[in-house]
């Protein structure tokens, strides 16, 4: 299985289109030809059973007809006399011969006659009969014993016969024998004919009971050359008795013991299955034994009744060739095919391994593996539109995270988020800490709408705003027009198709404010993956936008006093000397206050410290709530503040130095029970008309408010007033 595991596809393919495509044909063939076979055989076993049968009483009708002869002669009284007294009538035998002469025309089937006594002395014979060794040949002393007898056949003066032999009898007493030669081709012929009855192929072979072959329906020549069915303890019998004359010499014994077998068992016509003695190839034989014990066996190679099924066994294993022929190039046709594109596949892969997205699969379409190939394309092109992603994530985290200032991050902000989603604006908003209050509004460049100053959430049940910055929910809307919150959206805003909304979080899940893209480019849709990289990049954004806000407020410590929330000396003497040199060149004027509370010390002295610093907290707030936005407040020294005024019309530095020292003086300070009052003392001085500087502005200002604490305290002084003209 493993093995089958690690073959190549068309290999593969291969064992299976034979295993499909031969196997069952293999399994039917083998089936037909092993029941082809039985019923071949039976037929045939029947077929040579009959065949012996026939063989058998043939010959018993052929040695009748010779034997019913030789009675007729062995019954003549010259004969008869001959053997009773030989000596006394010497003439007989020569009127005998002549007899016979006469008979042998009448029979002709007879070639030669010889009479022989009971001692096995011829004492009459006709034709070349040679008489030597007849007394110790089969046909006289089986004959001289009273039975009739058929020898084996043998070659006398050359001529192949066989001697028919009948004892002469006279008043029941055997005087002698009759022996008559015949010529052995009747006998052989008779074979032949038999044979030919059946058919070709087989064979009839007629032994005597010694196992001599006598007959041979196929090959005389073997008649005499070789013997078969001869078992050793026979063999060696007959070369020692000489029984069938001399010119037989060849000799061959079976050693096969199915022959034995079959060969010594005298029973009716006997089936046996058994390879040749000399050649090769396996036949089937049926033995008959007949009653005189010679023995027939009718014989047929199994090649020959078998010859039917093979050639279906042939015819289909040439179809079977062809089928595998096909199979096999159907196999590498399909393989190469198939595996053509496998390895197109994995050199592709490799690749993509070593970071080449520029090639894609070439077969798109069609069959499974065109489909493959189309959803590897997809894949690779979504793997490298990731990486891509991934590669602009991080070179936007390196460029978000290089800001530190808020101002300019969230700027970045909203342009990269623009740029990531392909839209056409886009607008960021981050809330206070109490998420009530916009604090930064950013809209993208190019800026397709005039930033507006937002300061408060808009409220209401369908509001975009709401969704987002509340509830920390994505939203994104393909078709925002049919959509109920649209309404949320201000008026005069510029046609908006499709929106894409998420949530900037904090550190702690807190949601700070929100990114809202509106109008994905060439009139397309957002889609999941804008949505999903817009929120990776907002989780970093989150912490830059959260270390920016930290810094901030850092920074803004540093520029702030503690006690009173004003702008500290350092900050305001750095912010005096900015708005100077930039706002002069404008025909700005510039006013500086500087106050300072009349009689702190004694107040100190009187409530204590920390009494005076509330107090100073509460002129600061005084103070914060009479200046504008765009107005400078300070703490300029202990107790002392300081306020820059920018106009570019009339300034009104007197007047709002008037409000803020009325309103002090005008202010119910209470503490421990008591109710105090407290005043102030304000010197004004201007650029460009009392100084070009901020030292000399300082200076000026001073002057105007120590003028104040001179003339009475709780009063407000402008330089140029105290100024002698
Ligand atoms: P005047 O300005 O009217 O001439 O009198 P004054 O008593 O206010 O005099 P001056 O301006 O010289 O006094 C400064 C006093 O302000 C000294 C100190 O007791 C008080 N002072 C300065 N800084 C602080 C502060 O931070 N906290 C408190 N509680 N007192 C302060
Ligand atoms: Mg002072
Ligand atoms: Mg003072």
């Amino acid at each position: 299985m493993n093995l089958f595991k690690t073959l190549p596809i068309g290999k593969k393919l291969l064992v299976i289109l034979l295993l499909v495509s031969i196997l069952p044909l293999f399994i039917i063939t083998c089936g037909y030809y092993s029941l082809g076979k039985t019923k071949l055989t039976e037929q045939t076993i029947n077929v040579l059973r009959v065949q012996a049968e026939n063989v058998a009483a043939s010959i018993n009708r052929y040695a009748d007809y010779k034997f019913k002869y030789l009675y007729e002669i062995a019954d003549t009284p010259q004969l008869i006399r001959i053997l009773k007294n030989i000596e006394e009538q010497p003439h007989i035998p020569y009127q005998t011969t002549s007899s016979l002469r006469v008979k042998l025309r009448v029979y002709p089937d007879f070639l030669s006659f010889c009479l022989i006594d009971t001692e096995g002395q011829v004492l009459l014979r006709t034709g070349g009969i040679t008489t030597a060794g007849f007394g110790e040949r089969a046909f006289f002393y089986e004959a001289v014993k009273g039975k009739k007898h058929i020898s084996a056949p043998s070659l006398d003066n050359g001529k192949p016969s066989v001697y028919f032999s009948v004892p002469v009898k006279h008043a029941d007493k055997i005087l002698g024998v009759l022996v008559a030669q015949c010529k052995a081709d009747e006998l052989w012929e008779l074979i032949e004919t038999e044979n030919g009855r059946v058919g070709s192929g087989n064979a009839v072979i007629l032994s005597n009971s010694d196992g001599v072959r006598m007959a041979h329906s196929t090959s005389r020549d073997l008649i005499f050359k070789s013997w078969i069915l001869l078992k050793p303890r026979v063999m060696e019998q007959i070369l020692k008795e000489k029984r069938y004359g001399s010119d037989i010499k060849e000799i061959t014994p079976t050693d096969k013991p199915e022959v034995m077998d079959a060969v010594t068992r005298a029973l009716p016509p006997q089936y046996f299955k058994h390879e040749l003695v000399v050649g090769k190839g396996t036949y089937h034989s049926v033995i008959k034994v007949m009653d005189n014990g010679w023995r027939i066996m009718s014989t047929i190679p199994e090649s020959t009744f078998l010859k039917p099924v093979r050639t279906s066994m042939f015819y289909t294993g040439i179809i079977s060739s062809v089928i595998a022929c096909v199979a096999i190039a159907a196999s590498i046709i399909i393989g190469r095919f198939s595996t053509k594109r496998i390895r197109i596949f994995a050199s592709i892969s490799k690749e993509i391994a070593r970071g080449n997205f520029t090639k894609g699969v070439p077969f798109t379409n069609g069959d499974e593996i065109g489909q493959l190939g189309k959803a590897f394309n997809a894949m690779t092109a979504s793997v490298r539109q990731k990486i891509e992603q991934l590669k602009y994530l991080n070179d936007v985290a390196v460029e978000i995270h290089s800001h530190i200032e808020i101002e300019r991050l969230l700027q970045d902000l909203i342009n990269i988020s623009q740029r990531i989603v392909n839209a056409e604006m886009g607008v960021l908003t981050i809330l206070d800490e109490n998420l009530k209050k916009i604090k930064y509004f950013k809209v993208s460049i190019p800026n397709l709408f005039e930033p507006r100053e937002i300061h408060d959430l808009p409220k209401g049940k369908g509001l975009l705003l709401s969704v987002v910055a509340k509830k920390g929910k994505t939203l994104r809307l393909n078709n925002i027009m049919e959509d109920p919150r649209s309404l949320g959206l201000p008026p005069n805003q510029p046609q908006i198709r499709t929106l894409l909304g998420v949530p900037l979080v904090v550190n702690e899940g807190i949601v700070c404010g929100e990114i809202f893209l509106a109008n994905k480019a060439n009139n397309e849709q957002f889609t999941l993956e804008d949505e999903e990289i817009l929120l990776t990049m907002t989780y970093q954004a989150s912490v830059a936008i959260e270390n920016a806000r930290l810094y901030e407020q850092v920074q803004q410590l540093a520029i702030t006093d503690g006690l009173t929330g004003l702008l500290n000396h350092k900050e305001f003497y750095k912010r005096l000397d900015e708005n100077i040199k930039v706002l002069k060149h404008y025909n700005y004027t510039i006013s500086l206050l500087l106050i300072d509370v009349d009689h702190f010390k004694q107040f100190n002295d009187t409530y204590g410290h920390q009494v005076g610093d509330r107090v100073l907290k509460t002129i600061a707030d005084v103070i914060k709530s009479q200046i504008r936005v765009v107005d400078i407040g300070a703490r300029y020294g202990g107790e002392e503040f300081a306020v820059i005024l920018r106009d570019r019309v009339t300034p009104q530095p007197l007047m709002l130095a008037e409000r803020i020292r009325s309103t002090v003086h005008a202010y119910p300070f209470k503490h421990d029970g008591v109710k105090s009052q407290l005043s102030v003392s304000i010197g004004i001085a201007s650029v460009p008309v009392d100084a070009d500087n901020a030292e000399d502005l300082i200076k000026r200002a001073d002057e105007a408010l120590y003028t104040a604490k001179k003339t009475g305290r709780n009063k407000v002084c402008c330089y140029k007033s105290t100024r002698p003209d």
